[in-house]
């Protein structure tokens, strides 16, 4: 396929750098000459003769054909990813989990098994072991910093190992570079959810990985407004594999939701720094509250994978930061009065469980995105009543300290 007409690229210097690329990689303009990317809302493309159409049908001319797999907009942004992460293709989905299920759709069968963390995205575990078990497809979770349960957890019908680093909300961090030789070795493939960090911090497949896991939803978008997500891979995964898929199943993303995520990546750095750079002096703020138990943050060097966050994240931490409320008594009810307390006395926090927003946000894990758990299975996973996430914004990081500090100090 490769010897195939192309759709052209635009012309840029072979060696321009991550973030030029973040704001010019993208299809050429119309000859209308538009500076700003436009946005093509239309479900279909006319061809110039019934021979040209059939050489497109056929795939042996790249051309638009129809918006479920193939849209200028969407196209953008999803070469705008790749240019990012440093891989050949991307799909863009109409959600993270869309990615997720076109992942697996595009190569499990029935008979196969999974090793996946357990500290993934909650709807990750669902899918794995409800629909995909459903059809057949084995799972195993593992603790998500032991490399010996991982490669213990390999079994002779092991095609896929799945993480997500640094995860959500303890932000544990897993080393990328070792699964993907545990995966390799066994004859595997590794797949890492990369929404926490972004290209920004961290690039998953210049590790090792071979596919990279997008929401675009959270910081790609980087101001709360679309649900969306991708596949970044290499060009033959990507055309062979997961393109055939998109075309039958369509979990195809509107091209006005990849304009929105297409714009955000123009920012994506600078707000990932900008919203790090705070998120580090709130974690450290918040180490030295006597009323906070403990705090959760990759760039602390109390932070249990402090060494190798910093190494495969290229010095940074990210913007989110957990922490446990001290509660007056040891049982959970007074802890989750103490963390609601505390939630509820902010005035600028918004309280949702969504992040990776210019606002910052505060939820209650155990009660929200983990709420679905059994109070053991919370207890295994670290998500106690006195635990609070903060994804934090680009608001002056004082004003959020003493949002944090009202309901702190009169505890
Ligand atoms: C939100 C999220 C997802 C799912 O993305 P949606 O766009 O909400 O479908 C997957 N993985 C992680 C780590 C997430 O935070």
């Amino acid at each position: 396929m490769s010897d195939r007409k192309k759709i052209p690229r635009v012309a840029l210097p072979a060696d321009a750098r991550i973030d030029t690329l973040a704001v010019r990689e993208g299809l050429p303009a119309t000859p209308w000459g538009e500076n700003s990317e436009a946005l093509f809302l239309t479900s279909s493309f006319v061809h110039p003769d019934a021979e040209t159409a059939a050489r497109r049908f056929a795939n042996e001319e790249e051309a638009f054909v129809y918006s479920r797999f193939s849209n200028p907009t969407v196209m953008m942004m999803e070469r705008r990813l790749a240019a990012l992460e440093g891989t050949e293709a991307c799909l863009a989905t109409s959600s993270g989990m869309a990615a997720i299920m076109l992942l697996l759709m595009g190569l499990l069968k029935s008979g196969d098994h999974v090793v996946c963390s357990r500290s993934v995205f909650g709807s990750t575990i669902k899918l794995l072991q409800g629909e995909f078990g459903k059809f057949g497809v084995q799972s195993t979770f593992v603790a998500q910093t032991e490399l010996e349960a991982w490669r213990a957890a390999i079994k002779p019908n092991t095609k896929l190992l799945f993480a997500e680093t640094p995860t959500n909300p303890l932000t544990e961090v897993c080393d990328i570079a070792a699964l993907a030789e545990i995966a390799h070795a066994a004859g595997a493939l590794l797949a890492v959810d990369n929404c926490f960090a972004t290209p920004a911090l961290q690039r998953p497949t210049l590790l090792g990985a071979d596919f990279i896991i997008h929401s675009g939803t959270k910081y790609l978008d980087g101001q709360g407004r679309v649900i969306a997500g991708a596949i970044c891979a290499t060009e033959k995964y990507i055309d062979e594999v997961f393109m055939p898929v998109q075309r039958s199943a369509g979990m195809s993303l509107s091209p006005f939701n990849a304009w929105v995520v297409l714009k955000g990546l123009e920012t994506l750095s600078i707000r990932m720094q900008a919203q790090g750079a705070r998120a580090a002096e709130l974690a450290r703020w918040l180490e030295s509250q006597p009323q906070i138990a403990q705090v959760f943050y990759p760039g602390l060097k109390s932070h249990p994978q402090h060494e190798l966050a910093m190494r495969q994240q290229g010095g940074q931490g990210g913007a989110v930061v957990s922490f446990i409320v001290r509660a007056s008594g040891s049982a959970g009810a007074d802890a989750r009065k103490a963390a609601f307390h505390v939630i509820d006395q902010t005035k600028i926090c918004s309280i949702t469980a969504n992040l990776g927003d210019t606002k910052t946000t505060i939820t209650h894990p155990a009660s929200t995105s983990h709420g679905r758990l059994s109070e053991e299975q919370r207890q295994a996973a670290g998500i106690t009543q006195g635990l609070i996430r903060v994804a934090v914004g680009l608001e002056d990081i004082e004003d959020i300290k003493a949002d944090l500090a009202r309901g702190l100090d009169s505890l």
